[in-house]
């Protein structure tokens, strides 16, 4: 096997689904070396938008299927499993060798601090455009991985913890996109509301619709090769930080979550009006720490060690020791927004196994979803996986207004969500046993099966947040993902209209579309 097939794959993707091990063993055994020496061969790193659109329409290869690559952390992989099916002669696509555009080279950052407009090639991560940003003293709603990539979190329908309930999402943000079709053709999309109008005078309906379609299923319709990104004053953050709390025990864990989760919906959800001025994120650990977050946006005029004293007198209450308090410890927004990728920059195995699933409410969580949550979720996975980390956030605010200004709803359903937790199940998979890893699967697909039945919850709402790689009982329908018939309607559209071929199949939930 060339070596270069494993350090691209190595260098290139960052987590390994579950479903998705077995293939990487036989892709790294010495049997398959020749295979994976041509798997390599089809990897091609453009440099600039003509090259990917030369390279599309070009006769040689016009029919075959593109995976494209930004960050490579989708954690289905699916833009990597070129690499499986070109490794294994049988299973090659019916059009022939898949090519895997890998963007890493298109990472210009270009800010315009007039317009508060910054433009970032399709390539760029989000440590890049934090950083950028933060330079040009500004604030945009990202997520919290340094080195996911902005194309494949926008494009998918990406949620900001952190910042979503003040400043939305950053696809109701983007002004302008420029994308190359299947067909090589290049396409510069505006925004309707870019254009100052609810119409979009001067741009073809067709456009319009295409510039919608990317913001849910993007990567399903081509190659974005830029994105121009409406940013805000950073002075919208005011202060922010975590309280950790060491609890010893599930059940501890479990009293106390059951009172921060009761805080969580008193104090940051039912108390606030929009803009929002407040956003809690609750980690729990499989070692049973506890971590809450808390954003204070500047529409908030209290005491944030007030606000969090509830939080305090929970842990008194149960007996859980504090091992850090830093609630206002951010000074600025780029403090929050680079606050965990110390902690992300250690957490990658070798491999990492990663299976992500998500309930979402789409309005304030009933007290009975909340108990699904501390009952099934918390399952003995967390032992058996001592990666696994729960997040438990507030969204909703700006995210899932329509009257904010630029912001528009976004064919994605985790924009209608008001509150979600992920199910992050992570392994090392060289330290965990076979009959552990069988066992650990099993029990999260029936937790998520079980989910499914509620009528209280959604499950699995975004190309971003949630296993596709999953058996087919476990995928949502088109409606989960895209937040209703209409928009997944829309999509399906888009798709056979702009990708009539089907070049763009490596979208995280392809089989919908
Ligand atoms: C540590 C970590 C932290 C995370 N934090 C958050 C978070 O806070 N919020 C959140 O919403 N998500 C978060 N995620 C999930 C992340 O947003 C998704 O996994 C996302 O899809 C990764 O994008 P990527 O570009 O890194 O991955 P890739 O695997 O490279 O791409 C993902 C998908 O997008 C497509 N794509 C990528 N670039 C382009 C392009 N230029 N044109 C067309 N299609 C493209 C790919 O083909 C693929 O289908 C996190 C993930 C990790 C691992």
């Amino acid at each position: 096997m060339s070596a270069n097939g494993i350090d691209w794959f190595d260098e290139r993707t960052w987590s390994v689904s579950g479903n998705k091990e077995e293939a990487l063993g036989r892709i790294k055994s010495s049997s398959n070396q020749a295979a994976a020496a041509a798997a390599a061969a089809s990897v091609l790193f453009p440099k600039s938008t003509l090259e990917i659109s030369q390279y599309l329409s070009n006769d040689d290869h016009r029919d075959c299927p593109i995976a494209v690559v930004c960050g490579g952390h989708s954690s289905s992989n699916v833009a990597t499993w070129p690499i499986f099916q070109n490794d294994n002669d049988g299973n090659e696509h019916q059009h022939g060798r898949t090519m895997i555009i890998d963007m890493k080279h298109m990472s210009s950052i270009n800010v315009n601090r007039e317009t508060l407009e910054v433009t970032v090639g399709g390539g760029v991560l989000f440590r890049q455009l934090a950083e950028a940003c933060s330079k040009a003293k500004c604030a945009l709603p990202i997520g919290t991985g340094p080195t996911v990539g902005v194309c494949g979190y926008l494009l998918n329908g990406g949620i900001s913890g952190y910042f979503g309930r003040r400043l939305g999402m950053l696809g109701q943000r983007v002004t302008k996109m420029e994308i190359v079709l299947a067909n090589g053709e290049i396409k510069t999309l505006v925004s309707p509301k870019a254009l100052g109008s609810n119409d979009a005078s001067g741009c073809d309906d067709g456009d319009n619709d295409l510039f919608r379609a990317c913001l849910g299923a993007g990567s399903a319709m081509g190659v974005v090769t830029s994105l121009t990104i409406k940013m805000e004053e950073e002075s919208i953050y005011r202060t922010g930080g975590s309280i950790v709390f060491a609890c010893s025990s599930k059940s501890i864990a479990k009293t106390f979550l059951r009172k921060a989760l009761s805080f969580m919906k008193e104090r940051v959800l039912l108390s606030s009006t929009l803009p929002a001025s407040t956003s809690m994120e609750i980690v729990t650990t499989s070692d049973y720490t506890v971590i809450c977050t808390l954003m204070f946006y500047d529409s908030f005029d209290g005491d944030p060690e007030t606000f969090v004293a509830p939080l305090r007198g929970a842990a008194k209450e149960c007996n859980i020791p504090i091992v850090a308090d830093g609630v206002s410890s951010h000074k600025t927004w780029f403090d929050a927004a680079s606050s965990l990728w110390g902690v992300i920059d250690g957490m990658k195995g070798n491999p990492l196994v990663r299976m992500d699933h998500c309930i979402g409410t789409e309005h304030i969580p009933s007290d009975e979803a909340l108990e699904f949550l501390l009952d099934r979720w918390f399952g003995s996975f967390l032992e058996k996986a001592p990666l696994t980390i729960i997040e438990i956030r507030t969204l909703g605010g700006a995210a899932s207004s329509n009257d904010q200004g630029n912001h528009c709803l976004l064919p994605t359903s985790n924009v209608k969500c008001t509150f979600f937790a992920d199910m992050i199940v992570s392994y090392d998979a060289s330290t965990v046993s076979a009959e552990d890893k069988s066992s650990i699967l099993a029990e999260v697909h029936d937790i998520i099966a079980e989910a499914k039945k509620r009528s209280d919850i959604m499950v699995d709402f975004s190309g971003t947040h949630g296993q596709s790689d999953d058996p087919a009982t476990l995928l949502p329908d088109g409606e989960e993902v895209f937040g209703g018939k209409e928009n997944y309607d829309f999509i399906s559209a888009n798709k056979k209209k702009y990708d009539p071929h089907n070049r763009f199949c490596y979208h995280p939930f392809l089989t919908l579309i």
